[in-house]
């Protein structure tokens, strides 16, 4: 018999007195009223109460190499349980996942997955590390929460879009040992008219994470015409440097036409290579391109010394000189968690 769908009550909402409620886990701060969605589609109103309408339904679920989530600096070379809900609280035009986020609630094909199995798949799988990826795990807050509850000795990690109110968002850092954030560009404009979000609470969010000390690895998306200007990738460089650290990898990635933007081409390598240079030239440490093969855009280098530390190739990982948390030749301690 098929698992039914338990009432979860949300968490971080109010009412606005007139029997509706307003959802606080994001900063569009969504107006619902009973019997109606939020835009993530992953809050409901109920008569008396707003539901985590989501909660434990269940999109995807695969054994990635770490390295796709993307995360370069987190236990390299390993394996993690990977799992995705429904719904997104961005609308990006160039999602690639946009049959599950995109997806209203209800009208994706899902299972039931009680916190108490999605930790023990993990487990059979013989893994100790589990990542929500595929869609925005913020919006999944009360499922997160209850499967760490359930195993506290996996490690948990959140690929993000960084849309998030601080309160909730502070809430998951204390289950996550690793995140990666997308910032998908560096204006407004392109937040407002691209994604339907905001640069500036997405930036909040990356600083909060590296607050809380959760490990934090940023994604950059370079598309094509759109957010790619030599002046953005170095504002971009410089908010890194000065907002986080010097040390915080950064992955420029290669866009691939989909969903809404299939006319706009892939990004040039050439492109993604001058990204990775100025991320040098501004003092980042750790710069990587991502989504295609180059001879040694993937690989890690120490600061320090300069000798190669980690060589990939696509998802092979080599484990070059890497002494621990160290590199083998100089012994310099590297922002590498293992
Ligand atoms: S989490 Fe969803 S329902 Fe809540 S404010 Fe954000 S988009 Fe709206």
């Amino acid at each position: 018999m098929p698992a039914i769908n338990p009432t979860v009550e949300a968490s971080h909402y109010s009412r606005d007195g007139s029997g509706g409620y307003v959802c606080g886990l994001c900063p569009h701060r969504c107006a619902i009223q009973p019997g109606g969605f939020g835009r993530c589609g992953s809050r409901k109103g109920e008569e008396t109460m707003l539901t985590a309408y989501s909660y434990g339904r269940v999109s995807s679920i695969a054994v990635d190499p770490i390295e796709k989530k993307p995360l370069y600096h987190y236990y390299p070379k390993s394996k993690i349980f990977s799992v995705g809900g429904i719904g997104c609280n961005l609308s990006c035009k160039n999602c690639q996942n946009y049959s599950i986020s995109m997806s209203s609630a209800g009208k994706k094909r899902t299972t039931y997955e009680s916190p108490e199995e999605i930790a023990a798949l993990c487990r059979m799988e013989r893994l100790d590390s589990m990542a929500f990826t595929y869609n925005e795990p913020v919006i999944w807050l009360e499922y997160i929460m209850d499967v760490a509850a359930c195993d506290r000795d996996l490690r948990y990690v959140m690929v993000s879009n960084g849309m998030a109110e601080e309160e909730p968002l502070k809430e998951l850092c204390r289950v996550s040992d690793a995140m990666n954030i997308d910032v998908k560009g560096f204006t407004e404009k392109f937040y407002k008219d691209i994604c339907g979000g905001r640069l500036e609470d997405v930036l909040r969010s990356a600083e909060v994470v590296r607050g809380q000390g959760v490990h934090l690895e940023l994604t950059y998306l370079v598309i094509p015409g759109y957010n790619d200007s030599e002046a953005e990738i170095g504002e971009f460089c410089h908010w890194v440097r000065d907002a986080l650290s010097d040390d915080t990898p950064v992955h420029f990635a290669r866009f691939h036409p989909d969903f809404e933007m299939t006319q706009v081409p892939m990004t040039p390598v050439d492109t993604l290579l001058r990204c990775r240079e100025t991320a040098a030239e501004c003092g980042l440490e750790y710069a990587y391109v991502g989504n295609v093969l180059t001879d040694d855009g993937s690989d890690t280098y120490c600061p320090e010394c300069g000798g190669l530390v980690i060589r990939r190739t696509g998802y092979t990982v080599d484990l070059v000189a890497l002494d621990g948390r160290r590199c083998a030749y100089c012994k310099h301690r590297l922002n590498i968690v293992r």
